[in-house]
Parts: C-alpha cells; sequence; structure tokens
C-alpha cells in the first residue's frame, strides 16, 4: 500500500484511522536468523499502531507482503507449554458437557498445530478436523491421529467443506484472528461452515490487558489485529453472528478473552458485565491508547536503564524467550550483545539460532545453570510462573529474574 493511500479499518472499513503509536521499524518479529543469514541485511517494517473510532478496532497499519509472513512462523509447537495444554483440556470438556457432543458431532479447529487441543475430543470420540497451514505441525497432528487440512482458513474453504457435506457443532479459533489479513473473510468462512446451533469459540489476549499490563511486546507484524468485546461484537454482528458469552483467563497469554458466537441471540450475563468495563475502561476511545502510548515510552526508558546500570555494577545478564513477543521487546528497546548475553527458550527448533534483529543467540535453558548470570531477563513473562518453577534451581544459586513489563523491575 502506497504512502498516500488512507488505511482503511480492516474490520468496518472505516477511513479515519488514528495513529496512537509508532514502534519504529522493527525486522518481522517471528523471522529467527540463522548463523549463515548474520551477514545479510534483513528487512524492516514501520510497526504503527491505530484505533478506529467507528468499531473500536486497535490494528497496525500498513501490510507488510504477505509471501513475507509464516515463512519462519513454523517453529512454535503449541504441546510444548504444560499451561496452554491444561487450559486446553479443561476448554475442550467444558464444551463436550455443555453441548453434549457426541459420535455425531463435528468440531473444527482453525490454526489446530500439532493436534493438541483437539486429541481431547478425538478421546471421547468425537469427530473433529484440524485446519493447520504449518507442515511440521500438520504433520504431528496427523500422526496423533488428528485429521487436518493444510491449508490457511476462509470463506473458499468453508464454502468447500459445507459442499462436501461437512458442517460444525463447533468451531474453535485460538490464537489465529489477530493473524488473518482478510478478518471479513475469515469470519464470514466461520459463519458459513457453522451448524445454526452450533458455536464458535474465539480466543485472543483482550487489548484492555495489553493496555493494563503495558504488553506492546505483544504488538508485532504478524498481529494485525488487537481485539475487544466492542470490537469482537461489531465484527460478529456485521456477520450474522451474535456475541453470546465471554470467559476470561488472566493467566493465560498475558490476559486473554474467550468470546463464544453464535447465530441466535442469547447472550450470557458475562457479555454485558465486559462490555460495559470496557466502555467504562475507555476502551472506546482514542484517549485511552494515547495514554497507553506514554505508558510504553516509560517503560522502554526504564528498562533501558535498569539493564544498563546492572551492566554497568558488572552483572552478566540473559534472557528467557525467543518468541516473537521477545524479538519485539529487544528490538523496540535496543537490547543488543551489549547488554544480554544469549536468549534460552525451550523449543528445539530456535536454538542454535539468532533473534531477528538484535541477533542475540538462542541456547537451550541448560545454559542457565552451566553459565548461572546474575540476571535473566523475561521476555516470556506472561510464563514467568511456570519458568520460575521449572528454574528454581537458578533462583536457588543466586539468579535473579527481571520482568520487563508493565514496570522493568527484578524479582525478589
Ligand atoms: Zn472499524
Amino acid at each position: 500500500m502506497a504512502d498516500t493511500e488512507p488505511a482503511l479499518c480492516r474490520s468496518c472499513g472505516h477511513d479515519g484511522l488514528q495513529t496512537f503509536l509508532s514502534l519504529g521499524k522493527t525486522p518481522l518479529a517471528d523471522a529467527l536468523v540463522t548463523e549463515e543469514q548474520l551477514t545479510e541485511e534483513e528487512a524492516v517494517f514501520p510497526l504503527d499502531v491505530a484505533f478506529c473510532p467507528e468499531c473500536a478496532l486497535v490494528q497496525i497499519l500498513g501490510d507488510v507482503p504477505p509471501e513475507m509472513l509464516f515463512v519462519d512462523n513454523y517453529l512454535y509447537f503449541s504441546s510444548f507449554s504444560d499451561h496452554l495444554l491444561a487450559h486446553s483440556r479443561d476448554h475442550a470438556l467444558g464444551l463436550i458437557e455443555r453441548l453434549d457432543l457426541g459420535p455425531d458431532s463435528l468440531v473444527v479447529e482453525i490454526a489446530s498445530n500439532d493436534g493438541y487441543l483437539l486429541r481431547n475430543f478425538v478421546e471421547h470420540g468425537i469427530p473433529v478436523l484440524g485446519i493447520e497451514p504449518a507442515p511440521d505441525q500438520a504433520d504431528a497432528a496427523e500422526t496423533a491421529g488428528i485429521p487436518t487440512r493444510r491449508e490457511f482458513f476462509g470463506i473458499e474453504l468453508a464454502r468447500e467443506l459445507v459442499e462436501s457435506g461437512q458442517k460444525a457443532d463447533v468451531i474453535i479459533a485460538n490464537n489465529v484472528m489477530a493473524h488473518v489479513p482478510d478478518l471479513n473473510g475469515f469470519v464470514a468462512g466461520m459463519a458459513h461452515l457453522l451448524e445454526d446451533d452450533g458455536v464458535i469459540t474465539v480466543e485472543n489476549p483482550s487489548v484492555d490487558e495489553l493496555v493494563e499490563r503495558c504488553a506492546f511486546d505483544t504488538i508485532y507484524h504478524e498481529h494485525h489485529c488487537y481485539f475487544s468485546c466492542l470490537s469482537v461484537s461489531a465484527l460478529a454482528a456485521r456477520h450474522g453472528l451474535s456475541l453470546n458469552r465471554v470467559d476470561s483467563f488472566p493467566d493465560l497469554h498475558g490476559g486473554t478473552l474467550r468470546w463464544s458466537l453464535g447465530k441466535k441471540h442469547e447472550p450470557h450475563v458475562s457479555v454485558a458485565r465486559h462490555v460495559d468495563a470496557e466502555t467504562e475502561a475507555g476502551v472506546g476511545g482514542y484517549a485511552y491508547y494515547e495514554h497507553f502510548a506514554d505508558e510504553v515510552n516509560r517503560v522502554e526508558r526504564d528498562l533501558r536503564a535498569l539493564l544498563e546500570g546492572l551492566k554497568a555494577d558488572g552483572a552478566t545478564i540473559a534472557a528467557y524467550g525467543a518468541a516473537a513477543k521477545g524479538a519485539t521487546l529487544v528490538n523496540v528497546v535496543g537490547i543488543g550483545t551489549d547488554l544480554v548475553d544469549f536468549v534460552v527458550d525451550r523449543n528445539t527448533h530456535k536454538q542454535g539460532r539468532y533473534m531477528p534483529g538484535t541477533h542475540l543467540p538462542i541456547r537451550p535453558v541448560e545454559a542457565l545453570l552451566e553459565e548461572q548470570p546474575d540476571y535473566v531477563l523475561l521476555l516470556a513473562w506472561n510464563f514467568a510462573e511456570e519458568i520460575r518453577n521449572q528454574q528454581a534451581e537458578y533462583e536457588r544459586r543466586g539468579g535473579r529474574f527481571i520482568v520487563p513489563v508493565p514496570t522493568p523491575e527484578v524479582l525478589s
């Protein structure tokens, strides 16, 4: 898109988007760098965030060429997180009971990854279909007995499934709707595929949790949109869907909401409760986001000062979590090998590579006990409790963790 064209809202098409935050030009957050690529120049793209006064959707401006996205995005296996597995199991068992699912039902999951969630339905004899374009994850799912379509989901695939006689009683879309370039095509596809009495559940980190936690590191090019109950409700209504229930999971991915949508208008009390709370907090107005931008600038400044101070005192610092949010944080704040020696990650697919932009090397988590750095910056702060439990020995030997947001501080 040329700079001179006004950006249109990805949801409602409004042409008066209001920009509130610019995080500079950063490389794609998932584009980990190999040893051979270290000397090559990396592509960088502006990261500007805007609010739609018409439908309340928060979104990034500009488009990265789609062929550049998802290229190296295939390194995330859901089954690496214990917390996520437990959360998914609870969700599946809850749906089976609430909707009385059985051998005649069909559960479709979009972005089904390695089958971490659908396997809970398979165990109960409930037919499932996974939709997952990432080849390694789709392979892992098929091996686990999860039928998987290796495609991106949209209205075309929905039409094809319906024509072949498949309609879904449940459609689950966790942490995918923010990644979709064609938001309306995606929701139209879900509506088309859904049985009249079916239920869609969509989970995403909510924009008010993002603001409250100052989680600017969850803003990156692969995340086109940042949702609230207000914006989801408007988006769903455009496709004949009603927001019927809202569940909140404050400890998942830094504060996740689950929106349940259906073709019948039968809102649970949780909908009004959440919408009212959002309205009261100001989620539907520009000023809320303007204030957030000031907070982001404060965290950037304070985190840099904290790390530079520790370094000046002779401390060694490592980091934990080579995920996209970690890459965003180190690039926006400007944390290179002058401050942090290396990043550790449990994901074996990432080890041996380098963070995009700042080129921090990625090592196995065992490196924390081998090197015993004085401090570890928790880039994966959303898994702080899980990581501290796993790394109790590191802390016992005197190591200290640093959380970057909402206020940079050393954990005691
Ligand atoms: Zn809009």
